[in-house]
């Protein structure tokens, strides 16, 4: 929704006339929400505020070397971080309801579909049908976490990240299922609060991410104090009498059969888009049939001429919401005939906002041997110390820096990779370089901010190759 609201902010200042249709359907535990879609309400921004919130966990401990007293045991309050953040959300959702009005823009708290090219039936609450005509259709409905379908129990007493954030009280011992973004975000920052917590991993963490620096992730947060079950997954979930959830499931390392009991489950197991209820079947909008999601080209235009979809909905894109702002608005300009340019989905950075963050953009190494064979590319790496860890006598063992280059005359740089404090921050920068075409000879050009973490990327000189030792120790 946050990108629909950027796409319509973004028309309406160029003198569009703009209704936005948008409707939460409560999540299977009845947790609702308002304006502003998943990243606003149950997704990058609470998770980003709880993420703060562990990290400050970890702050606390380290503040006592840096000479602060801190008097008695330190606890952390689950009501007080979650009312807190969902008051920030709850400003966000106003602010954005705000701006529509200010933008003259028309908001419409109704479930939308389509009756035909032109025509959309938008439902309320109470049943109460409105019918819309518009020149372009715009579809940005997202996705929602899905439940897996053959576990016993896994909806009836699990929840999703639709109500985590949500939560009144605390989730106490929790099982994490799954080992993506959400998944691993999610156990983070339970962990940096104290709460007892499981991930239990089918298959590998993080898929589509380097598989090195997964590694590193993981590694963190096993000694950050996050239990894993590797190779594993769960049979059934059944509530005992003492209200306590037991989890059966099956230890893929061993075969055998395990159980364990949590206070909550949490299913992290990726998200479905959300396309069944937009009548999309009755006008041929090309859908992927593997996937759910609508099939778009290049400049967002469905099989229908005047239907765009971008943003999680649409086929092959990143989900991700920057992302999908950036192209929602350059769609925007094309529809009110401002512009022609085309989103550019290439070297799209990210972050992971685990206990240590992982920021990247580009290749994986992976990808890039994949499309230019081993003995094509270049790998510059680096383990460093974060200056803050040093008096804190943090392990660094798990910061890592890689840049993937191309061999040969011009080293074009292919893929950056950083595990470490404010990964997010470091990586927006690099990024840009990234977009320019930037070489490993203008990284090395570049000069460094000291003393910072983000230095250590404009020094990295040890290729993988030469086997010599990564450690940085010295200039
Ligand atoms: P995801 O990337 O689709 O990953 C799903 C995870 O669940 C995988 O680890 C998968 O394991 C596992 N899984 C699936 N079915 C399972 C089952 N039945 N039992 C056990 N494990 C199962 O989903 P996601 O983490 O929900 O993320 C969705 C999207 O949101 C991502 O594409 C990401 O771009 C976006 N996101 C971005 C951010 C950010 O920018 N920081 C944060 C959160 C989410 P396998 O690998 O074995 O399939």
């Amino acid at each position: 929704m946050i990108l629909t609201i950027c796409l319509v902010f973004t028309a309406a200042q160029l003198g569009q006339r703009v209704a936005v249709l948008d409707f939460v359907e409560p999540s299977a535990k009845g947790t609702r929400w308002g304006l502003g879609g998943t990243c606003v309400n149950v997704g990058c921004i609470p998770k980003k505020l709880m993420h703060q919130a562990a990290l400050l966990g970890t702050a606390v401990k380290d503040a006592k070397k840096y000479g602060w007293q801190i008097p008695g045991p330190v606890s952390h309050d689950w009501a007080t971080m979650a009312g807190a953040v969902q008051n920030h959300v709850r400003s966000l959702n106003w602010g954005h309801r705000v701006q529509l009005q200010d933008k003259k823009v028309k908001y419409l708290n109704l479930k939308g579909s389509l009756a035909d090219e032109h025509t959309v039936k938008g439902l309320s609450k109470a049943g109460k049908e409105t019918v819309l005509t518009a020149k372009n259709i715009v579809i940005a409905t997202g996705g929602r976490p899905k439940y897996p379908t053959n576990i016993p129990g896994a909806m009836e007493h699990g929840f999703t990240s639709d109500d985590i954030f949500w939560l009144k009280k605390s989730p106490g011992k929790t099982l994490v299922v799954g080992a993506s973004y959400v998944a691993l975000e999610c156990a983070g920052f339970l962990t940096g609060i104290g709460l007892d917590t499981t991930v239990m991993v089918r298959s590998i963490a993080l898929r589509g991410f380097d598989q090195q620096m997964a590694g590193l992730v993981t590694d963190y947060m096993e000694a950050y104090g996050t239990r894993f079950a590797w190779k594993s997954v769960p049979k059934k979930v059944e509530k005992l009498p003492s209200g306590a959830l037991q989890v059966t499931w099956v230890d893929g390392q061993t075969g055998s059969e395990a159980r364990d009991t949590y206070d909550s489950v949490l299913w992290a197991v990726g998200r479905a888009p959300e396309t069944k209820a937009l009548g999309l079947d009755r006008l041929n909008v090309q859908l992927n049939n593997a996937t759910g999601k609508i099939v778009v080209g290049a400049d967002e235009s469905t099989s229908v001429p005047n239907i765009f979809a971008f943003g999680d909905i649409s086929e092959g894109r990143p989900e991700l919401t920057p992302t999908a702002i950036k192209a929602g608005k350059l769609l925007a300009r094309r529809l009110a005939g401002q512009s022609t340019e085309l989103m550019n989905y290439d070297n799209v950075p990210t972050t992971v906002f685990t206990p240590l963050e992982y920021g990247c953009v580009g290749l994986s190494e992976e990808e890039a041997e994949r499309r230019h064979g081993k003995d094509g590319i270049e790998v510059f790496h680096a383990f460093y110390k974060p200056l803050e860890f040093t008096v804190a006598e943090r392990d660094a063992s798990q910061c890592y820096i890689k840049v993937i280059c191309e061999r040969g005359a011009d080293q074009k740089i292919l893929g950056l990779h950083f595990t470490g404090p404010n990964a997010g921050e470091v990586t927006q920068g690099f990024s840009m370089g990234l977009q320019c075409g930037a070489t490993y000879s203008h990284l090395l050009q570049t000069v460094g901010i000291h003393p910072t973490c983000a230095e250590e990327v404009v020094k990295v000189g040890i290729t993988k190759r030469s086997g010599l030792d990564a450690a940085v120790t010295g200039c």
